[in-house]
């Protein structure tokens, strides 16, 4: 059985106070509504991640939304994947749709991001997905493909066994436009397609994969009742601790 996991990123919203208070109700929450083996994770701005690290236990985690790919060194206003590490968090969102669209991350770069998140025992959220203009022109499943090829399909099978891979149509991130349930599904298929023929299938059936953009209780049950979808990455509704519990939920037992 695929892990189950539903992540929030609070992208670079909520002060430290207010980051806290959300935490803490979502952490309430989760311990009254939530009966299965889902694991959920919440992914915080930096200031916040030390604090939320000392208070997450079980099956509530906590991941940074970046990592800078060397150690230490003279990179002014990075933080390394070695420094997150040292803080007790235990995931990395890496190429996230905003960070290759603002920040110029290429795959390229973020295969060395995620060289550097494995090496110190962290656990990458690899997010990918098309633009509108990519899907418009039929270059989805190519795009995809190269963000896998380009991005991870270097690392060993082991290694490979310790992502959590994202699919993030760029077009429903924070738009209110949701990828249709079967659009979903058929790109979760085509992703676990993939990664059998690089890898294996065991390798396939046992990698979690989230679908972002847009997810939220309500549309939730029905993009995680398919085959392929193991849960969400979600970024709006992930910011009320309501509507985030409301979504792991959909995975109770
Ligand atoms: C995201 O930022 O990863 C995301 C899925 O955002 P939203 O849920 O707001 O579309």
């Amino acid at each position: 059985m695929r892990q189950k996991i539903v992540a929030g990123n609070w992208k670079m919203n909520l002060d430290y106070a207010e980051g806290l208070a959300l935490f803490t109700e979502v952490a309430e929450l989760i311990k009254t509504d939530i009966t299965g083996s889902q694991q959920a994770i919440v992914c915080s701005p930096f200031i916040h991640l030390q604090s939320l690290a000392q208070l997450a236990k079980g099956s509530l985690a906590i991941g940074a939304q970046n990592a800078h790919q060397a150690d230490a060194g003279a990179y002014t206003g990075e933080v390394s994947a070695k420094m997150i590490a040292s803080i007790g968090v235990k995931y990395v969102i890496l190429g996230h749709s905003e960070r290759r669209q603002y920040f110029g991350e290429t795959n390229e770069l973020l295969a060395k991001k995620t060289d550097a998140v494995l090496k110190h025992g962290l656990k990458p959220i690899f997010c990918i997905g098309e633009t509108l203009q990519e899907r418009e022109a039929g270059d989805h499943f190519d795009v995809i493909k190269a963000q896998l090829v380009e991005g991870v399909f270097h690392l060993d099978a082991a290694q490979f066994a310790e992502l959590v891979i994202a699919y993030e149509p760029v077009w429903a991130i924070g738009t209110g436009v949701t990828a249709s349930a079967e659009q979903a599904q058929e790109i979760h298929a085509f992703i676990r397609k993939e990664i059998a023929a690089k890898y294996d299938q065991p390798v396939a059936d046992n990698i979690t994969i989230l679908y972002g953009g847009s997810c939220n209780p309500k549309n939730a049950p029905e993009l995680f009742a398919k085959a392929d979808i193991d849960g969400g990455l979600i970024g709006g509704a992930s910011l009320k601790a309501r509507d985030f519990v409301d979504i792991l939920k959909v995975f109770n037992s």
